[in-house]
């Protein structure tokens, strides 16, 4: 390898369509339907035709289908690695009592294993979810890192987005109260660190990139919004968001979800989700553009191999696990103090 390029992972979330019915209310998610087919047709030779080799994020209960395993190996063979997305793929699982947690991170690591044999070593909770207790279960289940925070202070626009075409009851509203996070995730550090948890153990945490210094996404379903006002808007925010990365020293961990390359033409049922206007070739389209330029900067790898070099390089910050705080751009290295908090209290 002679690439000293700085580094930028690639991971998809794989939602499938079942899970977006859920966590919006709709009937009939309960049949589990699944375009697994379809998106792993369509998202494996593009992969291959850009040349690059990603992160997938796996719910467990997807893996837990026969049918499913031979997606799941032929990512593996096409040189992908998979990720742990939980099993049951609920946004409220920061409310999961620790053995519960336990529970699901287990069940589905054992079912993308049973599935593909490969043991996953990376977690990113659904919605952005997340607790101490969970944490606690990666580090004791040797996980390399967690990647489930997104330092943004939009996820309450987010949500109120979501909310506004949902069908939930009161309960199911209180249930998802913190979709997407508060404002106060605005606060949390872009560039990775390590949690310093309640046990005095620490675990690697890789954000979702958002831009530096002012926290706004420029994961891909941002970058497909803005391709509405036109592509150059779309590749000029790119830029810039790349150009403040490269500037203040960060390595990009860039976020896919099957939606950014999937049309409403595909999935008619989730015809409500923004973005679902554009067609599939379209966004491919566009997906080929926004890799090129990724590319034209950073070296793209998956998410272990940034993982690894990032635990290499040494001398990360350390945080306690618990509510965001302020924070400077370049936060010091400092001893682990070992304080139990509740996250986005
Ligand atoms: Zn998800």
């Amino acid at each position: 390898m002679t690439d000293s390029r700085p580094l930028a992972s690639v991971s998809l979330d794989v939602d499938n369509l079942w899970s977006y019915m859920k966590t919006h209310g709709d009937p009939g998610w309960e049949q589990r339907p699944s375009y697994y087919d379809m998106f792993f047709s369509t998202v494996l030779p593009v992969l291959d035709s850009l040349g690059i080799r990603i992160t997938f994020f796996i719910v467990g209960c997807d893996a837990a289908v026969p049918a499913h395993a031979q997606y799941l190996q032929a990512a593996i063979a096409a040189g992908h690695e998979v990720g742990n997305h939980s099993f049951e793929h609920e946004p409220w699982l920061d409310h999961y009592a620790p053995d519960r947690v336990a529970r699901e991170i287990a069940n589905a690591e054992e079912a993308i294993f049973s599935a593909c044999g490969q043991r996953t070593i990376g977690f990113r909770g659904p919605g952005y979810s997340w607790s101490p207790a969970l944490f606690e279960v990666l580090v004791d289940r040797g996980y390399l890192y967690d990647a489930s925070t997104l330092p943004t202070y939009l996820g309450p626009l987010a949500r109120a987005y979501y909310f506004w075409t949902a069908h939930l009851t009161p309960e199911q509203r209180q249930e998802r109260a913190r979709l997407f996070g508060g404002a106060r995730d605005g606060l949390r550090p872009v560039r990775p660190y390590r949690w310093a948890l309640p046990s005095g153990r620490t675990l690697l945490e890789i954000p979702v990139t958002t831009i530096p210094i002012i926290k706004t996404p420029f994961h891909l379903s941002y970058l497909l919004y803005l391709s509405r006002i036109s592509e150059a808007a779309m590749v000029a925010y790119l830029r810039t968001a790349l150009a403040i990365c490269k500037a203040t020293g960060t390595e990009p961990s860039f976020l896919l979800h099957p939606l950014d390359l999937v049309g409403g033409d595909q999935a008619p049922a989730l015809r409500f989700f923004p973005g679902m206007d554009i067609t599939g070739a379209r966004k491919i389209a566009l997906f080929t553009r926004v890799i090129r330029v990724l590319g034209e900067h950073f070296s793209i790898v998956n998410m272990s191999t940034h993982a690894r070099a990032i635990t290499a390089r040494g001398a990360l910050a350390t945080r306690p696990v618990g509510p965001a705080q302020p924070i400077g751009l370049a936060s010091s290295t400092r001893p682990a103090p070992a304080t139990a908090g509740e996250p986005r209290a």
